[in-house]
């Protein structure tokens, strides 16, 4: 019998979408998919170097719960200078990005909180937050300011029971990357009403014009608040799942004790590759960014030709978020665009009751693929929509 807590979420939007994906590719079919968001470049050969010659070295068994000293030492240094946040060993838990922010919602969660969180935002927050017995409060964003959460919302959206806020920034699905006000705004918010915040920095190496700022390196704000990353985005290793949450010691204790009961540690050779990553070569990581920031705009001057959609400029990550015209339901959208023009997006609705009219594109994708999907598009929107 299923726990009515696991029956209280749906499955990921995200990951089913790309398991659908991933079967009809191996039964044939020619699909596009503008669906996962994950890089489509190989991983640096230096990191993967490092991990073969990890495995050689018999760097196979457990590693400390927190993750390897060495590394730490690198994610220290990493958010000193990138995040300027300064911390020391003792504020780092080694841990996939996904788990940090389910392992923040089980260690900072009790039953009846209340966590406010941008609509649209990211599909496994809200089941995070339920899975941990707490309530999600959407705060609605709006294309026409670009997806930045309202500030005063926030505020407006604070009961007695409010006990965190949810940031992510660059926005993953809308590519939106806050301003300085605005997450200075949010921080003096949770300084006010004493609140926590988790900030999901996954996307904070992918920014194309602005700057990405850490909640946590503004004044009181470290100890309150759970700052999670990785390096599935910026170095291209999604599948090598290793990143990390920044807090204060008593919150990564806590963290850590679930960690220690629940994966132990993160895979060892990752580990050591990691530190390359972090400390080796970063030029594919520029390459990257360059690539993708040509992709987006490749990707939005072929949707300013297609009729019936229209997008904003994202600052940041990967995805675009189009508002298209006519009634038909995001979900059945992204059915039918799978079934008829062969595309896979996500449905708008996979991320908020806001996400109704909208679908996320990735476009993490080869310059091939966003033309020729985009065109698919394009004539299935001019003959159906
Ligand atoms: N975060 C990526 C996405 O939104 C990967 C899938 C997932 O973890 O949800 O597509």
């Amino acid at each position: 019998m299923v726990s009515k807590r696991v029956q209280s979420v749906p499955a990921s939007g995200t990951i089913e979408i790309s398991n659908m994906v991933s079967q009809l590719k191996a039964a044939g079919a020619d699909i596009i998919s503008f669906s996962m968001g994950e890089p489509d470049f190989v991983t640096p050969s230096n990191i993967i170097e490092a991990a073969v010659e990890s495995l050689h070295d018999g760097f196979t068994h457990y590693t400390p719960s927190l993750g390897i000293i060495e590394l730490r030492e690198a994610i220290v240094e990493k958010v000193k200078v990138f995040n300027n946040i300064g911390c020391g060993t003792g504020n780092v838990l080694v841990t996939p990005c996904k788990q940090a922010i389910f392992m923040t919602a089980l260690g900072f969660l009790d039953p009846g909180d209340e966590v406010i969180l941008p609509d649209p935002s990211w599909v496994s927050y809200e089941a995070c937050i339920r899975l941990a017995g707490a309530i999600p409060v959407y705060v609605s964003t709006r294309f026409e300011d670009n997806f930045v959460i309202n500030p005063e919302l926030v505020r407006a959206a604070i009961t007695p029971k409010t006990r965190m806020i949810f940031l992510n920034t660059p926005s993953n699905p809308t590519g939106c990357v806050y301003p300085a006000d605005t997450i200075k705004a949010i921080a003096e918010i949770a300084v006010e009403h004493d609140l926590m915040v988790m900030s999901d920095e996954i996307y904070e190496s992918i920014v194309y014009e602005g700057r990405h700022l850490s909640i946590a390196s503004l004044p009181d704000m470290f100890d309150r608040t759970i700052t999670v990353s990785g390096l599935s985005k910026t170095y291209a290793m999604t599948g090598w799942r290793l990143g990390w949450a920044i807090a204060s010691e008593p919150n990564i204790a806590a963290l850590n004790k679930l960690q220690s009961h629940s994966i132990s540690c993160c895979v060892s050779f990752t580990q050591t590759a990691a530190i390359e990553a972090l400390n080796g070569p970063q030029d594919e990581r520029y390459h990257m960014v360059r690539e993708f920031k040509s992709r987006r705009d490749l990707a939005l001057d072929l949707i300013s030709e297609i009729d019936g959609l229209e997008c904003n400029v994202p600052n940041g990550a990967f995805y675009l978020f189009p508002r298209y015209k006519g009634e038909m339901k995001a979900t059945e959208l992204a059915a039918n665009l799978l079934k008829h023009a062969h595309v896979a997006v996500t449905p708008g609705t996979a991320f908020g009751p806001s996400g109704e009219g909208f679908f996320r594109i990735s476009y993490a994708a080869s310059e091939d693929h966003i033309i020729e999907g985009l065109s698919r598009i394009k004539k299935y929107m001019a003959e159906n929509l």
